[in-house]
């Protein structure tokens, strides 16, 4: 899963008084570390910790019905089995996958499981020395088994109907949590909150300084906390997907956890990292994912049409910035090579 590629910077923009500190918690969830962030100010410490508390439950609660690797799960007894009740929620994070993948023309895919097992992303992609490039024939035999159309939701129940199919939420899973974690601070009255489960992150209301949200998006190619940039946020999430998160170098080539559908392997786009800004996190985390695979030219369309900012960083270290965020973003990434084009 997706370490923390971008981190929440508080600006101590100078405001003259002291500020309680927020309060912040963090959690190991869905595979990934879950980091919430609540100014105190409208509210009680003592609601912020509840609210934190019934943020983490709901969270937890997700992952028992989405993950592929808990067995009772929603997703596994529909693999297992290939047809399953499912819960409300995930009834509507299919259908909104299934959605998605038609947005984009299926480089968002929920049903890539059987190019997931070959090419082991789960477990290899951080583990160089048990990890082999599947044979082509491997890798053809998995992709007849992923188209997404096989995938059907009726009423509260799922099919599969090709027998050697499978889903994987990955792309879009943690999005849905981070919508469902941000209505949940509304329903409870919390109006400031920062949540980040790994690079997804939605900033709601204002941070302790009663500012807009400072997001840095993490530079591709240095360590983990090295910026290329900030954008500031408010009632939005963003959502960032690379191709430095999960990988194996092999003969000078990166082999990544973002499969290109077409071709069955990891997308060899010219992308490095594509960052999306929506208020729908699980949007903006099937499109991060979709424009990865597509390359710059594709996902650009793609972002546009669905009127969704992005920040698009191709291997020539070139910076591509939508139209929206062009005035947000302050650019710190010169000393290391990179270079704004739009
Ligand atoms: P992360 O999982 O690091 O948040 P992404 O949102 O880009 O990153 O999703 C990548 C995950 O989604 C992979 O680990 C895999 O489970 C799944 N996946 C890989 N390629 C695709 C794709 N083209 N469409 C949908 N899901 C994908
Ligand atoms: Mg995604």
């Amino acid at each position: 899963m997706k370490r923390c590629l971008v981190c929440v910077l508080f600006l101590l923009v100078l405001s003259g008084c002291t500020r309680q500190p927020p309060v912040i918690t963090e959690q190991y969830i869905a595979g990934t570390v879950v980091t919430q962030t609540i100014p105190q100010g409208n509210n009680s410490q003592a609601e912020i910790k509840d609210a934190a508390r019934q943020v983490t439950e709901r969270l937890r609660e997700l992952e028992s019905y989405f993950s592929v690797t808990i067995s009772a799960s929603d997703i596994s007894r529909l693999n297992q089995s290939h047809r399953t009740t499912l819960q409300p929620d995930t009834k509507l994070l299919l259908e909104k996958a299934l959605s998605l993948a038609d947005t984009s023309d299926g480089a968002f895919n929920p049903c890539l499981l059987p190019l997931i097992h070959t090419w082991n992303i789960s477990s290899a992609l951080t583990e160089d020395a048990v990890f082999a490039v599947p044979s082509p024939s491997q890798i053809e035999q998995a992709k007849q088994h992923c188209g997404y159309h096989s995938l059907q939701v009726n009423g509260s129940e799922a099919f599969l109907s090709d027998a050697q199919g499978g889903v994987d939420l990955g792309g879009i899973a943690k999005g849905y949590m981070a919508d469902e974690a941000v209505s949940l601070y509304r329903q409870l009255g919390i109006e400031n909150a920062c949540i980040s489960l790994g690079g997804n992150i939605y900033a709601i209301g204002h941070n302790q300084y009663g500012h807009p949200w400072n997001i840095a998006i993490q530079d591709p190619r240095a360590p983990h906390g090295a910026s290329i940039g900030t954008i500031s946020l408010t009632d939005k999430s963003v959502v960032t997907s690379g191709d430095y998160e999960r990988y194996v170098e092999q003969d000078g080539i990166r082999y990544h956890h973002i499969i290109d559908p077409s071709t069955g392997s990891p997308a060899r786009s010219g992308i490095m990292s594509v960052s999306v800004i929506s208020e729908d996190s699980a949007k903006a985390d099937a499109l991060s994912t979709a424009a990865f695979v597509l390359g710059l030219k594709g996902g650009r369309a793609l972002l546009e049409k669905e009127h969704c900012d992005f920040i698009i960083v191709t291997e020539d270290k070139k910076i591509h910035l939508s139209k929206g965020i062009q005035d947000t973003f302050q650019f710190t990434g010169k000393e290391n090579g990179y270079d704004v084009v739009s």
